[in-house]
């Protein structure tokens, strides 16, 4: 008994759903315990990512480098 918008959890966290999806499940996930414990569950994993990626330089510093 999975819930469907588990995955949605990791989206909305990766900043990567519209202004709508994101109040969509903002609510459903209020409601939804398997959804809150998605987001505590990733939330670790997406902080490494951004992390990551402020370490490495993300694709808009590339277009920055000298030439
Ligand atoms: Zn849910």
């Amino acid at each position: 008994m999975h819930c469907p918008h588990i995955t949605t959890s990791a989206c909305y966290l990766l900043g990567a759903l519209s202004n709508g999806e994101r109040q969509e499940f903002y609510r459903h996930a209020a409601d939804c315990a398997e959804c809150r414990q998605g987001i505590d569950d990733l939330l670790p994993v997406v902080l490494v990512l951004w992390r990551t990626r402020a370490l490495l330089g993300g694709p808009d510093e590339d277009d920055h480098w000298p030439t």
